[in-house]
């Protein structure tokens, strides 16, 4: 089974807003399955409309359509394709009622453009919009199956999980459902994780092995299908073990959820609680703990010391550490050392996480951007550092950075 996605919109062109739906839609037709080969964006024409369908035919089994299921003039997703398909459009009478009941709900009148929101074409089946009012459409015309979905995301995705997942399992008679687990990773690169994978993920047949990586974070998709989610799941360890063997020590989390929300449930299951010292990071280190529901009883709190006068006032460390001629210099690992140590013993927490870098762009106190130290202290222990020497941009840098001084935490509370 080969796909096209095929995102309507001259917005996406003139690249006022961005293609999201087809990441989520690639995203979401991998875990199902189907293979992705192509992804095209076309303006609300329908010249080039038809001209999209007509070559996404000759190379897809599968054309996935987003946007332009709307009641306007621009929207023409289902003419096109009714039109070129030579098939009539027809009202889908639930869809239409619904509409109606909205308006009149609200008491406002329903201009004739909306009963469009209603249209199905023939022969095709309705896929159930939750969020929205345009009905979603499925078809399958010689050999070629068509999803039209709606542009708005929080319409698409609905539709996409609910009834465009039924439609597409039931056509592709599917009858083994998918199953998968995410795997998250910390401490290594989405790169590295994969040449370390990579003859894994190249021999893969069952269970799929698929890597992703977002800001800052890598995971794996381990998927397979399976008759019973206990079968799926002996199948998914036995890949687990294989993946543990070589990368285990980076492995935190058998769901989707962020370091950091690892860390406050370690931090709190062994009742510790943790206070940090940022420099480079602004404060970011604080602001995903903080993300973590319940985290106030775990994290203490934390200082932002950016400038000298700041590490100095407020964390007690000498200006002779900081400043001048052949001193160690704010981006140390000795300057990291005292950051962990001073703010731990200040809230009296059992560790004290610190960070101090060049983000960029330029480079400061003559060291490299991409240089970072991260401070951890544990009580009744020698701070430890660890010295990190990171690429990207400024954001990415600050990311990255913080999600290492998490993932140094995270071992260093299981005591490794
Ligand atoms: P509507 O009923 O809102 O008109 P529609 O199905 O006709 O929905 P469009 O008119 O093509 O969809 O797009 C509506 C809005 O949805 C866009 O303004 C944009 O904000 C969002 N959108 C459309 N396509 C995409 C896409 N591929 N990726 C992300 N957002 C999109
Ligand atoms: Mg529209």
């Amino acid at each position: 089974m080969k796909a096209e996605i095929i995102a309507v919109g001259t917005e996406l062109l003139l690249g006022q807003i961005v293609n999201t739906n087809a990441q989520f839609l690639s995203q979401k037709l991998a875990g199902l399955g189907v293979d992705v080969y192509f992804q095209t964006v076309v303006g609300d024409n329908s010249e080039r409309l038809r001209q999209a369908i007509e070559i996404g035919r000759s190379r897809a089994d599968l054309l996935v359509f987003t946007g332009g299921l709307g009641p306007t003039q621009d929207d023409l997703t289902k003419d096109v394709l009714a039109d070129y398909l030579k098939r009539k459009l027809i009202i889908h009478e639930p869809s239409m009622a619904q509409i109606e009941e909205m308006f009149s709900s609200r008491g406002i009148h329903m201009a004739l453009s909306n009963r469009r929101q209603a249209l199905m074409i023939e022969g095709g089946d309705p896929l159930e919009n939750t969020t929205g009012l345009a009905v979603g459409n499925g078809l399958s015309v010689d050999g070629t199956l068509y999803l039209l979905l709606p542009g708005p995301p929080r319409e698409m995705k609905p539709m996409m999980d609910g009834a465009g997942e039924v439609w597409l399992r039931s056509v592709l008679g599917e009858t083994k459902p998918l199953y998968s687990r995410i795997l998250k990773f910390a401490g290594i690169g989405e790169s590295n994780l994969e040449a370390k994978l990579l003859d894994l993920i190249d021999g893969q047949v069952d269970p799929t092995i698929a890597p992703y990586a977002k800001e800052g974070e890598v995971s794996i998709r381990v998927s397979t299908k399976a008759g019973t989610p206990d079968e799926a799941g002996q199948k998914i360890d036995k890949t687990l073990e294989k993946i543990k063997e070589r990368v285990g020590e980076h492995l935190y989390a058998q769901q989707d959820i962020p370091i950091e929300e690892e860390v406050v449930h370690l931090l709190r299951a062994s009742r510790r609680k943790l206070a940090s010292a940022e420099s480079c990071s602004g404060g970011l280190l604080a602001e995903l703990i903080t993300n973590v529901p319940g985290s106030s009883g775990e994290y203490v709190g934390g200082v932002v010391t950016y400038t000298n006068i700041m590490k100095h006032h407020l964390l007690s460390i000498p200006m002779t550490q900081l400043e001048g001629e052949g001193t160690p210099g704010a981006i140390s690992d000795s300057t990291a050392a005292l950051m962990a140590e001073r703010v731990r013993e200040l809230a009296d927490a059992d560790f004290g996480v610190s960070l101090t870098g060049v983000a960029g762009p330029s480079e400061s106190e003559g060291k490299p951007v991409g240089l970072v130290y991260v401070g951890i202290a544990e009580r009744g222990k020698k701070a430890v550092v660890h010295t990190l020497n990171l690429s990207g941009g400024r954001s990415m840098i600050r990311l990255r950075a913080v999600k290492v001084a998490l993932y140094r935490l995270w071992l260093a509370l299981q005591g490794r």
